[in-house]
């Protein structure tokens, strides 16, 4: 098998035309992510770049191996900016894939609308807190993308709907100026 189509080396990368796996012998690209680069690890397993961003570009990009279960969306040594870039993310999975001796595990299987649904309620119910409502993000969920599997507009509908459903745990802000939604947990009842 050859190695030629997988550099070990971060490189400037134009939109990655689609490509089988050579393990499965088809293209996999998860709902709801777009596949910037893939490196192998050591044993064969895929090291994933990827963005959630919406276009062809992504501003933020995550690295998730699919070999052992290492996946971080952020360098948590910087204090700001610490969302990667493409460059950064590469960097990253090369570093990763270098080292990793996982051997490949199977793709994730596509969990069902009700599944998902349950896990995003779980998550805003999760970060409710005591003293005030907490804003949540649909970037969060990057590093589980990969498992949920689905759009960002799927998401979005599902949390509107959770703002209709169940008001007392979810509200929703619009901005005058612009298309800008932000949604919030809403805080926890005194008692
Ligand atoms: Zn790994």
């Amino acid at each position: 098998m050859s190695l030629t189509p997988f550099a070990r080396r971060p490189e400037p990368v134009e939109a990655p035309a689609p490509e089988p796996w050579p393990e499965i012998g088809e293209t996999w690209k998860p709902e709801g992510v777009t596949i910037a680069q893939r490196y192998y690890n050591q044993a064969h397993a895929v090291v994933l770049v990827y963005t959630t961003d919406d276009g062809p570009h992504g501003t933020y990009y995550s690295v998730a191996c699919l070999g052992c279960h290492y996946a971080t969306a952020k360098d948590g040594k910087r204090t700001y900016s610490t969302r990667y870039g493409l460059a950064d993310a590469a960097t990253v999975a090369n570093e990763h894939a270098t080292t990793c001796r996982a051997l490949p595990r199977d793709i994730p299987a596509r969990p069902d609308d009700d599944t998902v649904r349950e896990q995003l309620h779980t998550w805003v119910r999760r970060s409710r807190r005591r003293d005030e409502d907490t804003q949540v993000w649909v970037s969060d969920l990057d590093l589980i993308r990969l498992t949920l599997q689905r759009t960002n507009d799927w998401i979005v509908a599902v949390l509107n709907q959770l703002v209709v459903d169940e008001p007392e745990i979810m509200r929703v802000e619009r901005s005058q100026y612009s298309d800008y939604v932000s949604y919030y947990a809403r805080r926890l009842p005194e008692n």
